[in-house]
């Protein structure tokens, strides 16, 4: 079962109000992510995922954890995928992180994870929050999922739209 964090919220106004499929970001910024994602697994078995939305009406934990098995994150061999899950409109995000990974960090580290991405993102720097936290995760996984030889791709990098 993954566990999480709380839910996070964040007050400033942002930029990237588009409601468009795929218009959350620029292309540059959706590049800058997904590097991001590549530059982490190089280091790690463990699996990184991005899935934004506008709206989010409940709790966005319990939406990323809906998400979880929905994007095919409960597959990786290891339990090690963890999902970045951010409601742009409704300015809400949250880290879902399977039993394997969430079993190896320490009490805390998730929450280390969320202030540094909620204090990116209330100073309107959306894409440097994300980049900050998935390098975050990615140094946790590295540490205790180092990458195999034969390792696989086994989730797209790709950030994925709701
Ligand atoms: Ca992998
Ligand atoms: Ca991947």
């Amino acid at each position: 079962m993954p566990r999480f964090d709380l839910e996070y919220r964040w007050n400033c106004s942002h930029r990237l109000m588009a409601k468009e499929k795929q218009t959350y970001f620029t292309e540059q910024e959706g590049n800058q992510i997904v590097e991001a994602i590549e530059r982490a697994e190089l280091a790690t078995s463990g699996e990184i995922k991005v899935h934004v939305e506008g709206e989010c009406e409940g709790d966005a934990f319990e939406r990323g954890l809906a998400l979880f098995p929905e994007l095919g994150m409960t597959e990786t061999e290891l339990k090690n995928g963890v999902l970045f899950y951010i409601a742009f409109d409704a300015h809400k995000f949250s880290i879902v992180a399977d039993q394997g990974i969430n079993e190896a960090v320490e009490t805390g580290f998730w929450d280390e994870i969320t202030q540094a991405m909620r204090t990116k993102f209330q100073s309107g720097n959306m894409v440097e929050g994300i980049v900050l936290g998935i390098q975050m995760a990615g140094e946790a996984l590295g540490k205790h999922f180092p990458y195999q030889s034969d390792d696989r791709d086994e989730l797209s990098n790709d950030i994925s739209v709701g």
